[in-house]
């Protein structure tokens, strides 16, 4: 293998760029349906398009074999409440959710995804996605269903959350969206949304995108749209060469489709909710350390003297069996399980967890630092499950931590996995491996655009699916069953709506304002520079704590930055080019937030939003949603009610709804 300084000496030259570089050249793409971001809601929504016989192009930044937060795999799927196994109805979860928010969460995108996200999952087997233990490697075991041979997560009782050997599923998605015939466009970065007659609020006629080898101009023309490109990972924080740096999160994870869409004058709501941000940059990798969080819960925690960290359920009773840990207690109906999008759980539905007062515990020395995950207490199916078929079937697991681990001598039956050493406080959450929170670190939580029972958005012609571009929801299987069903909306209007047509102004407009970096002096700021302001204005303006005058700030600079650095940056090859035109996207997605937290005047708990300037916790007259739209260059906020999707013009019911509008 030969280095670049190798390279670099050798040769006395750089690499050339491998791919020809075509700035001037432009196509006109059509479709039924164009799709925007092809993660796993993407993908799931060209299928079920393609199905119905639309003409489905989709674009997608990186690779669709393995592109998003899916690509590398999955190891459970949450809401298929209607297998044959579940106990949990989807109007039960859909209100336990609900409650658990405190009505800041999307009733609709839950109740859609919980009837329909088996069948979604039944669509992945049939694709070639293992989704049951075919082989019987768990016969007996407390989580499986002998007669199905389905596996169960977190709640073994009840039975709505899917163990799946998901490793190879992106891949599976793309050979099915292959053979359906759909136009892919891989290493294109979507720019902007097209609009009817080029004005903010019209009907969504396109997109445009620019391809990031060649630089290649696309102008798609499409009758109806999706956006599924998911969140804004590189916000907050930006840490490239950082171990772990956004790494839950994919480096396309920019924000675009809520810049895109903000821009075409599409309403958001929830845009102020932000979660702490602590896995990105400086973070370990993502199941490497011993930690009870997610794919290893149910693990035992030992300190450094091997005593053993206690658990307890919600309600704070101490724990007395391993096997308590995976059944609900007491009060409880059913448990909801981690890592759906919420900030907060109801007891009712929480999962139980090691002991809450851990950091003081160890502050007063009762546990000795290092932690440890000892796997060795659990039964040896549950053991075999964590270690073996879940962390070898979790994205960004199964090579890195499985394969390097058990290369390394790693024996689950007799070692154990250390957790990292951190401040005390840092134990509060189980997972560990995340590192030690830093309170201006932020993500992006439930903000999206606002959509009705059709997940579609309040501009015609545009619907979100996924994690992010739908408000207040996402997780894998929720993000495919959005897809899926957003697409079947999609292609049906598609079918009914008058041709579309481009403006050709608004083309040109656009394509100038795409290739400004190339055209700019070398000593511009390049796209990593750009990329590390925009973190850093997020993070002292609009961290944990914020106010009138730090969010102002906040937004002053955003537009200086643009104004300046970003109007003068320079990119010097088409990917380059991407990336910058995403470095502005983000620009906009952190104006949004700002925007969206200067008009929540008050702290809220449920959001986790706290203005120092109006310290009142949730109080009830700011119990709504504060839906937002760009109007003629200024920010139009209005009201609604937190269960708006149960009120006029809608049924008073989530069944009646669904009936009316999911077919
Ligand atoms: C390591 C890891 C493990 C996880 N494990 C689980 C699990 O076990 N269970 C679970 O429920 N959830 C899990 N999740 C979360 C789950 O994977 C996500 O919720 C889900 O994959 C989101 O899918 P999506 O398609 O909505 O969004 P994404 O996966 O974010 O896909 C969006 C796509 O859009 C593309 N894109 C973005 N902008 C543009 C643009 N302008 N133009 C074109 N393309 C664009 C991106 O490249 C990306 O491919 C995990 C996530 C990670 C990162």
């Amino acid at each position: 293998m030969t280095t670049w300084n190798e390279y670099a000496e050798q040769r006395g030259t750089l690499p050339e760029w491998p791919y020809p570089v075509q700035y001037d050249k432009e196509s006109e793409i059509a479709a039924d349906v164009l799709i925007i971001g092809g993660g796993v809601a993407g993908s799931h929504a060209a299928i079920s398009a393609a199905r119905l016989g639309a003409k489905v192009v989709i674009a997608e930044t990186g690779h669709l074999k393995r592109s998003g937060s899916g690509g590398s795999g999955v190891d459970h799927w949450h809401g298929a409440c209607k297998n044959p196994c579940s106990k949990v109805t989807p109007l039960d979860y859909t209100q336990a959710v609900m409650e658990s928010a405190h009505g800041y969460s999307n009733g609709m995108a839950r109740y859609i995804t919980c009837s329909e996200g088996w069948d979604t999952l039944l669509e992945c087997e049939e694709i070639g996605v293992q989704i049951r233990d075919v082989h019987d490697e768990f016969k007996g075991a407390e989580f499986r269903d002998d007669e199905t041979k389905l596996m169960f997560a977190y709640d073994y009782t009840n039975r709505h959350i899917m163990r799946v050997w998901g490793y190879n599923l992106k891949q599976c998605l793309y050979y099915e969206m292959k053979r359906l015939g759909v136009e892919m466009y891989n290493r294109t970065v979507v720019t902007s949304l097209l609009t009817e007659g080029g004005r903010q609020g019209g009907r969504v006629v396109g997109a445009t995108g620019v391809n990031m080898r060649t630089g290649e101009f696309y102008v798609f023309r499409s009758k109806a749209t999706i956006i599924a490109s998911g969140g804004g990972g590189r916000l907050y924080s930006f840490a490239p060469e950082l171990t772990a740096s956004s790494s839950m999160s994919t480096m396309n994870s920019a924000g675009t489709g809520h810049a895109v869409g903000w821009d075409a004058g599409a309403e958001f709501v929830l845009m102020e909710q932000t979660g702490p941000g602590r896995l990105s940059g400086f973070g370990y990798a993502p199941y490497s350390m011993g930690n009870t969080h997610n794919t290893y819960h149910g693990t035992s925690i030992v300190d450094a003297n091997g005593k053993e960290v206690p658990w307890f359920d919600p309600f704070g009773r101490e724990l007395k069996t391993v096997e308590q840990r995976f059944l609900p207690n007491g009060e409880q109906r059913f448990q909801l399980g981690a890592g759906i999008g919420l900030g907060t759980y109801a007891e009712e539905y929480r999962s139980s967890d090691l002991a809450r007062d851990l950091p003081e515990r160890i502050r007063k020395g009762e546990f000795q630092l290092p932690l440890y995950a000892d796997l060795t207490r659990l039964s040896e199916m549950e053991r075999r499950c964590i270690w073996g078929m879940m962390i070898g079937n979790e994205g960004k697991s199964r090579i890195p931590i499985y394969d390097t681990l058990t290369k390394a001598g790693f024996d689950p039956d007799k070692d154990m996995l250390q957790a990292p050493v951190m401040v005390p406080e840092a134990y509060q959450h189980s997972n560990f491996w995340g590192g030690t929170p830093i309170p201006h670190l932020r993500s992006l939580a439930g903000g999206g655009f606002l959509v009705d029972w059709d997940l579609r958005t309040s501009l015609e012609g545009l619907y979100a699916a996924g994690t992010s571009p739908v408000f207040g929801a996402g997780c894998h299987g929720e993000s495919h069953t959005m897809g899926r069903y957003a697409a079947r909306k999609a292609a049906a209007y598609a079918k009914a709506c008058a041709e579309p047509v481009v403006d050709r102004q608004q083309v040109a407009a656009e394509k100038a304002r795409a290739y400004r970096p190339i055209k700019q002096n070398k000593n511009g700021a390049g796209w990593k520079e750009l990329n590390y302001a925009i973190a850093r204005v997020m993070q002292d303006y609009c961290g944990k704590y914020k106010n009138l005058r730090t969010l102002n700030r906040g937004l002053s600079l955003l537009k200086e930055l643009k104004e300046n650095e970003g109007a003068a940056a320079y990119a010097a090859n088409p990917h380059e080019l991407g990336r910058m035109l995403e470095c502005f996207s983000l620009i906009t997605l952190g104006e949004m937030v700002m925007h969206a937290s200067l008009e929540r005047k008050c702290s809220s708990a449920y959001l986790d939003f706290y203005r120092l300037d109006y310290p009142q916790m949730d109080p009830p007259e700011w119990e709504k949603h504060l839906p937002m739209r760009q109007e003629d260059g200024r920010v139009a906020v209005r009201e609604l009610p937190l269960d708006f999707h149960l009120k006029a013009p809608y049924a008073p019911s989530y069944e009646e709804n669904y009936e009316r509008h999911a077919h």
